[in-house]
């Protein structure tokens, strides 16, 4: 199994996160993929490999041109007009009714970002950018024939949906690696002719399923793929009702359009048991098989294990093995991306695990 690491995660390293009305150090660190890297070194579980440099294009085929180029120019923009140089964090967000698109380099972010929790430093593009580029490098391995690639993401990619950047995340790391793979498969159906990313038009996209593990419903991956028919999105998380991300992640959230159907959540209880968890696994894997994909990409997170600091499942590391051996069982080529997880001491084992697992197919 592949890994796929970028040092320049390092670069965003937020000074703190609003959370529950406080401004807090941030959960989400440096230090979460530096405990993965060491476990994965000790573990010699596989290579581990540089992102290769991909250009913007499969990033605009995921996100808006107008948000990836604020991204880019946020945290200049907001010094430059006199903002806290300790990080982009906007004060008033464009919600419901008030929603008209404002530009300036003070209030753009609260048009951007849908909480308070994703600060933006000096370095936080440059870092969802090696991101995006460790989980395009994993899925142009599994293009290349690679049954299993490994992209140790941060910061993570889940939450962030087409426009909007919101708990911890920026760019879509997987449902930028999920569109890659779809279209990527012309390039091998034609023997490399045709563009990536142009549309050949006798070809739809190859099927792909994206299975969404973190303990927080995968928002922006839902909105990312809630009107299309060749992306199947299934989600086991916290319920909603009760867990960020609050207003969306809900079981009735079935898709629209072409794509109606295929969003599925599985929103769960607190206390969720290691059981309980690989019981529900199975109902989601079945959903997989029968949407018959080409590739699967896993949305990893291990804040559902039992000791996580904004999780309140039950999982013990015994759990994680088990969940990558019943993954590994649907016989998909399968890309994993890292997302959350936050309980530090046992990310090391815990991913280690999960990865161990899936490396049984
Ligand atoms: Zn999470």
């Amino acid at each position: 199994m592949i890994t796929i690491f970028s040092p320049d995660h390092a670069l965003h390293d937020a000074p703190h996160e609003f959370l529950d009305g406080k401004l807090i150090a941030p959960h989400e660190s440096p230090i979460r993929v530096r405990m993965i890297l060491e476990a994965l070194e000790r573990a010699d579980i596989g290579p581990i490999q540089s992102p290769r440099a991909f250009d913007l294009d499969p990033i605009r085929a995921v996100h808006d041109n107008d948000y990836l180029a604020y991204l880019a120019q946020a945290y200049e923009r907001w010094v430059g007009a006199g903002g806290d140089a300790a990080a982009v964090l906007p004060s008033t967000l464009a919600v419901r009714w008030m929603s008209r698109r404002s530009v300036g380099p003070l209030v753009a972010p609260g048009y951007y970002s849908f909480d308070l929790s994703a600060p933006i430093v000096a370095g936080t593009y440059r870092a969802a950018r090696a991101a995006a580029d460790a989980a395009l490098t994993g899925a142009a391995l599994l293009l290349e024939g690679q049954r299993l690639a490994y992209a140790l993401c941060r910061p993570p990619g889940h939450h962030a949906g087409s426009d909007l950047y919101g708990g911890y995340c920026y760019l879509n790391n997987a449902a930028i690696a999920a569109h890659f793979l779809g279209v990527g498969s012309w390039e091998l159906a034609d023997g490399g002719r045709s563009s990536q990313l142009s549309t050949p038009s006798s070809q739809l996209p190859a099927r792909v399923a994206v299975l969404d593990i973190d303990f927080h419903h995968g928002n922006g991956t839902q909105q990312i793929f809630y009107e299309r028919a060749d992306v199947l999105f299934v989600s086991i998380h916290a319920d909603p009702a009760r867990e960020y991300p609050y207003f969306a992640g809900y079981a009735d959230e079935r898709g629209a359009g072409a794509g109606a159907g295929l969003n599925l959540n599985f929103p769960l209880e607190a206390g969720v048991t290691n059981a309980r968890y690989l019981a529900v696994l199975e109902q989601a894997l079945a959903a997989i098989a029968d949407f018959a994909p080409r590739f699967l990409v896993l949305s990893a997170g291990f804040d559902t294990f039992g000791g996580d600091p904004i999780g309140d499942f039950a999982l013990t590391a015994d759990a994680y093995p088990l969940i990558g051996q019943r993954i590994a069982q649907l016989g998909l080529p399968t890309l994993v991306v890292q997302e959350g997880g936050y309980a530090v001491a046992a990310l090391g084992e815990n991913a280690t695990g999960l990865l161990r697992g899936l490396c049984a197919m």
